[in-house]
Formats: C-alpha cells, structure tokens, sequence
C-alpha cells in the first residue's frame, strides 16, 4: 500500500477510536495531514504507527504506549492540554488548536 493510501487508511481507523475517548482530529488540515504522514511512514519501516513527536526506547512495552493514538495512556496529561503530544487530536469542542499550549507531564497542576 502506498503512504497516501495507508495515511487515508489511518485516518479512517483512527477516527471511531478517538471519537469514543471525547477527541477529534486537529482542525489544522496540514498539521494533520503532515503527522499521518509521518506514521504512514513511521509504520512502513517498523510495522508499527508509532508516534512522530516521541522518541522510542529500546524496551517493547514502553514503545507501545507511543503506538498512535496513545491517548488512553497518557489520559490525564492530554486531557488537561486539551489535545494529544503532537497535536494531532483534540478535545472534540476545540475550534483554534494554536490556542493550546503544549506542556510536559511534570509541569501539570495537581
Ligand atoms: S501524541 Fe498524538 S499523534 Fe502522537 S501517538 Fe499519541 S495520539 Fe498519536
């Protein structure tokens, strides 16, 4: 399968599952076409959709909480930046993704 086509093919399987967990994809098109690209091709070398914004460790376990959408292991953090690491899903009622600011885990309030 070609990247274009398997990048479609993402963005039909990832939509259902994020729906269910309260996301959607970025409104930003080209920020959303340009990362399913990357995973597109990510997947292609590795067999895996692995994120294009996090950098894999050697131990199979902790790569697969960076399997795309990694929202269910990350919840809390994502949930209180309102969009996911790379920004390629979004809480469902945000209209403007670059009003969001992207923080790290150790910097959330308690
Ligand atoms: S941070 Fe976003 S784009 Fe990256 S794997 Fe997680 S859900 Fe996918």
């Amino acid at each position: 399968m070609s990247i274009a086509a398997r990048k479609k093919a993402l963005r039909f399987l990832f939509e259902p599952v994020v729906d269910k967990l309260g996301y959607k994809f970025t409104p930003a098109e080209e920020d959303a076409d340009f990362l399913l690209e990357q995973e597109a091709i990510i997947e292609a070398e590795t067999g895996m959709p692995y994120c294009p914004c996090q950098a894999r460790a050697k131990d199979r376990a902790e790569n697969m909480r960076m399997v795309c959408p990694c929202i269910p292991f990350h919840r809390a953090h994502y949930d209180a930046m309102r969009r996911c690491w790379c920004g390629l899903f979004v809480h469902k009622d945000v209209t403007d993704p670059d009003k969001l600011r992207q923080f790290p885990e150790a910097k959330m309030k308690k």
